[in-house]
């Protein structure tokens, strides 16, 4: 079907016409879903989180939040024992992120990446028209460090990775990380830490020695605030004033009184990110087990996802299956990885009932061949 845009091509702008977007993770609304697709976590915000919306609706909505979000970036600043100058924050840390790509990466000369990872990075290169350069994973789905060193002739805009990685959950050591700002002293290396807080690494801890480092969080994973949208990223002042110049020629006001107030209070209830976060690390324990026992093989996860394949049945068929049976998980149809399903970590009852449907399916007779290539038609997994 010809495209709405297509219709009248000399309206649109040619850089448009030649975006490829980013596809988010499918949200449908099915009756006792179990929903294991988009990295969310399965339980609630603190309920401080909720009082603080609530109260912060009451009054004042009628004006302008605070444009430098400072309750919020002192919050944030407080807890990992940074400047205020030191955190900027912006509408989800996709927002974050973009605005890091333009800030830092536009030098005319290749990203580096890994060919595996969070692919919004490849968005943006498009989106900007930054070339991005993919370096392999090794046979095991981890980062090679040596591999980003570059000849002195050779340039590079920068380097960007997510620690742990996604979609496979692999973590890199601190020490490696040392090693990439070491490679590329005059680029940013940027470390999205989406995923962090669920058991690897964080370099935060770098930002005062290393004046090129550029660290992203989001509230949507640990914090339990995907629906809120709020990201961060922590570097030293000069970097972060690079990120507040690119915001404020887009929008002064990224971040509402709401997600200011319950971003606030999400930082502020420590006990609840601890218990929440653990609860997650111990249901991927017994969910790693679990698969195990069905034969799945599964990578070493730092996240809240796993990223697993099973030696005798089809990653997208199992999807589709499992999708079948209201269960949704993510596949990626891309090169190397088609035959891995990611997999987020619920409660343990979601996960329970994921292994026992994932078991169920394994019983049926194998499927017709009429059969097969309905489910390869099915509509894809969620990202
Ligand atoms: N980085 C990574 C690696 C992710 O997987 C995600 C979630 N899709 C994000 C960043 C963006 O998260 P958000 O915009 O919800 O903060």
């Amino acid at each position: 079907m010809q495209a709405n845009s297509d219709l009248f091509p000399s309206l649109i702008s040619p850089v448009v016409t030649r975006l490829v977007p980013y596809v988010p993770g499918e949200q449908p609304r099915i009756d006792k879903l179990v929903k294991l697709n988009t990295n969310e976590n399965p339980y609630p915000p603190s309920a401080r989180v909720i009082a603080a919306i609530g109260a912060a609706a009451q009054q004042g909505l009628q004006l302008y939040p605070d444009p430098e979000s400072i309750v919020l970036r002192q919050a944030i600043a407080a807890r990992h024992g940074l400047a205020v100058e030191q955190v900027f924050v912006g509408n989800g840390s996709d927002e974050v992120l973009a605005q890091a790509f333009f800030a830092f990466f536009q030098h005319g000369c290749p990203l580096l990446m890994p060919d595996i990872s969070y692919s919004f990075y490849q968005v943006f290169c498009r989106l900007y028209d930054i070339p991005a350069e993919t370096v392999p994973l090794t046979d095991e789905m981890e980062l090679d460090v040596a591999a980003y060193a570059r000849g002195a002739g050779d340039s590079v805009a920068g380097v960007v990775i997510a620690n742990p990685n996604a979609p496979t959950g692999i973590g890199l050591p601190l020490q490696e990380v040392k090693q990439l700002l070491l490679l590329h002293p005059n680029r940013v290396v940027l470390v999205d830490e989406a995923y962090v807080d669920f058991g690897g690494h964080s370099a935060l801890a770098l930002i005062a020695h290393n004046p090129n480092l550029l660290v992203v969080h989001t509230f949507s994973k640990s914090r339990s605030l995907a629906g809120l949208r709020v990201g961060f990223a922590c570097g030293q002042a000069h970097l972060i004033e690079a990120l507040g110049r690119v915001k404020n020629s887009f929008n002064s006001f990224p971040l509402d009184r709401l997600a200011s107030a319950g971003a606030v209070a999400a930082i502020e209830d420590h006990a609840y990110f601890e218990q929440t976060r653990h609860a997650v690390m111990s249901a991927r324990e017994g969910l790693v087990l679990a698969l195990e026992d069905l034969g799945f093989k599964v990578l070493p996860s730092q996240a809240n996802f796993v990223f697993v394949r099973h030696p005798d049945h089809d990653a997208a068929g199992l999807a589709a299956s499992l999708r079948q049976r209201a269960v949704l998980v993510r596949h990626f149809k891309l090169p190397r990885i088609e035959q891995y399903l990611r997999i987020s970590v619920g409660t343990p009852a979601q996960c329970t009932r994921l292994v026992r449907e994932l078991d169920d399916i394994f019983h049926l007779p194998p499927p017709s061949p009429k059969e097969r290539e309905r489910h390869t038609r099915a509509p894809p997994g969620p990202p």
